[in-house]
């Protein structure tokens, strides 16, 4: 690392030939703010608010929801806060809300547990709108969309959230609401998703399980778990192309966000922000810096023709160290 980590908290993530992409945090706990902070995060890109959720011992109320997501918003204000709604099931789940599956992560989780108990989904969001009241630095994101009816359905809830809390006298804008994109289906509606949606995120942790068909917590395959995998280097292109063609930002909230050679290919896809934990965040920014736009064009447009994902990563790592 050429500059100190210290110093590079107010530097922004700029590369040598001026192209800027904003690093933004992933966050579930207050905890985290402060290390988002510490390193100069320029917002949040995904909060997971499940993780409140986990240390209680019952569903926290509409009140004490609103209190903790209050926290994080004002933690960060102006910056935006982009607040997931609660994505429970395949390996997260409630002590008190257990839901026992033969395949959990095929089952019921994120949006589909959500839509079932709108009472649940409606109670958090307008938690989070209330919370933004003031502030409206609120991004809302919706996870493990699978099809243009949850959308829908889920729009139409946050909407009527909205009417409910404006009704209740809250003074609030209605926030960008938007789809993350983790399961191979929305890959391929990404467009008509974009249409409807203000913003898509990429799940790259779950997307590259459901493409590879390779549990991302099973050990006995984790060799196999490889988010260079040409076939997900390919559908996060495509992504980002069609987000684009509808005239939305896409973002990438996966742990390969945080990996810096990683990174430099998702800049060159034309991601307009990456989000990752606060941690890889000083490294991802000081490589960022270190290469210009062109070189990682063109490093994506090579590694784009390889079809073996430890060449790939060997490339990377080549291309990395001939920086220094
Ligand atoms: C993802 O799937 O990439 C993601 C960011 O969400 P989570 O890791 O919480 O499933
Ligand atoms: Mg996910």
């Amino acid at each position: 690392l050429s500059e100190g980590l210290d110093g590079l908290r107010e530097l922004p993530c700029e590369t040598t030939d001026g192209y800027r992409v904003p690093l933004w945090v992933n966050t579930g706990l207050l905890a985290d703010v402060v290390r988002a902070q510490e390193r100069g995060a320029e917002g949040v890109g995904l909060y997971r608010t499940e993780v409140p959720f986990m240390i209680k011992e019952r569903f926290p109320s509409e009140k004490e929801q609103l209190a903790i997501y209050r926290e994080q918003l004002q933690a960060f204000h102006p910056l935006p806060v982009t607040m997931r709604t609660l994505d429970i099931g395949g390996d997260k789940s409630l002590s008190y809300f257990p839901i026992k599956e033969e395949n959990p992560f095929l089952g019921w989780r994120g949006i589909r547990v959500t839509l079932d108990h709108p009472e649940i989904f409606l109670v958090q969001v307008r938690a989070m709108l209330k919370a933004s009241e003031g502030l409206n630095n609120l991004r809302i994101l919706l996870p493990m969309i699978s099809g243009l009816q949850e959308l829908e359905e889920a729009l139409r809830l946050i909407h009527r959230a909205f009417a409910e809390v404006l009704d209740e006298g809250t003074d609030v804008q209605m926030p960008p609401v938007g789809v993350m994109i983790e399961v191979p289906a929305a890959v391929y509606l990404t467009r008509e998703l974009a249409r409807q949606a203000d913003f898509i995120s990429v799940g790259s942790n779950d997307l590259t399980q459901y493409l590879l068909a390779v549990d991302r917590n099973n050990p006995r395959v984790a060799a196999l778990y490889d988010y260079l995998h040409p076939a997900v280097l390919e559908a996060l292109q495509r992504v980002v192309n069609e987000a684009h063609t509808e005239g939305k930002p896409v973002s990438i909230c996966g742990e390969m966000a945080g990996d810096p050679g990683a990174a430099m290919l998702l800049m060159a896809m034309g991601f307009d922000s990456l989000s990752m934990n606060a941690t890889n965040l000083p490294k991802v920014k000081s490589l960022l810096r270190q290469v210009s736009l062109q070189d990682s064009r063109e490093l994506l447009a090579r590694v784009q023709q390889l079809d073996n994902p430890k060449i790939i990563q060997s490339t990377l790592q080549l291309s990395l160290r001939n920086l220094g």
